[in-house]
């Protein structure tokens, strides 16, 4: 979604108020895609706050699909964004690619409602998602979901660490 600028711009003090659907259907996270799977319309206010700068605010619920960090599992996750960006226009577009980092969400006098979503939902990604604190995960021999049974596979000796560990033991054992 594209909101073009420059009538705001045209007038000191002016603010513009739109509910706006968000476009996009996923976020993507280091390299990798989410589904959104439910999403509110976006409330967007953006004011003239003088000086050719601009006061974006946005209001979005979203929640999106993550796989749980030990067994894989979809974890919807809940975004509620209310967060408020300054743009100045007096900048060039260099200039203000500078300033945003990597993530430029307005090219020209457009402003990209879903680039500008993207970029607060990446900063507030969680670190860890787990569908539940006391995940047992997946079983790394036989792929088992440890949360419904245990499968009984011996999977000490896939680290190293342990194995060598056992060793000493088995040595300890024979002398
Ligand atoms: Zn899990
Ligand atoms: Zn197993």
């Amino acid at each position: 979604m594209q909101i073009h600028l420059s009538e705001i711009l045209s007038k000191e003090g002016k603010a513009v108020e739109k509910k706006i659907e968000l476009e996009r259907t996923s976020f993507q996270f280091h390299g990798e895609e989410f589904p959104i799977v439910e999403k509110s319309p976006v409330e967007l206010v953006i004011t003239n706050t003088g000086n050719q700068e601009l006061l974006i605010k946005v209001k979005v619920s979203l929640s999106v699909a993550i796989p749980c960090g030990r067994c894989l599992k979809d974890v919807i996750t809940e975004f509620c964004l209310d967060f408020s960006r300054e743009a100045d226009m007096k900048l060039s577009e260099e200039e203000r690619e500078e300033q945003l980092d990597e993530n430029n969400y307005i090219a020209g006098y457009q402003l990209d409602v879903d680039a500008l979503i993207a970029d607060e939902v990446v900063l507030q990604w969680p670190m860890k998602v787990l569908c539940k604190e006391d995940c047992q995960g997946i079983c790394s021999v036989c792929g088992q979901d440890l949360n419904l049974k245990q499968c009984g596979c011996d999977r000490t000796v896939l680290d190293p660490r342990m194995a060598a560990f056992l060793d000493i033991f088995e040595q300890f054992k024979e002398v």
